[in-house]
């Protein structure tokens, strides 16, 4: 919203000012993979400035409105990882089985440092979420909206 404010304030043919994108309106990608490693849990990953920003959530996304699901932030994982589906050797980080539960498009609505609200169009996971940081630096709750 910011940028859009930036952005009516000027006239972009007059200055040559840089106008920036609007992420508000583009529609990225993202994708939860299900992981049988050690423990089972659902990878969460969301496609944003160039990486899939990743938590681990134990017992998975919300699908009902009102919940809310521990999601504990990971490393930033490439986006050509929205894809991967396999095993993992053992021995190997992370080694077990990944498979894709849900993958689709999502519009960012907003971001601060300890929010972030988007909505989700997957075949299973439908509606507007938000995850918010509770605990620095990786604790967040992953909440569909009412
Ligand atoms: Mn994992």
């Amino acid at each position: 919203m910011d940028l859009l404010k930036y952005q009516r304030k000027r006239e972009f043919k007059k200055t040559p000012e840089p106008k920036g994108k609007i992420f508000k309106t583009k529609k990225y990608r993202f994708v939860v993979q299900k992981h049988h490693a050690r423990h089972l849990h659902y990878d969460f990953r969301l496609e944003m400035e160039g990486v899939l920003k990743s938590w681990a959530v134990p017992k998975g996304p919300p699908e009902k409105p009102g919940i809310k699901r521990l999601a504990v932030q990971v490393e930033d994982h490439p986006v050509e990882y929205i894809d991967f589906e396999g095993q993992i050797p053992k021995g190997q980080y992370g080694a077990g089985t990944v498979k894709i539960w849900d993958k689709g498009t999502y519009k960012l609505i907003s971001k601060s440092e300890n929010r972030i609200n988007f909505e989700l169009f997957g075949k299973k996971l439908k509606g507007q979420y938000t995850l918010i940081r509770f605990r620095k630096p990786k604790y967040w709750l992953l909440i569909k909206k009412k």
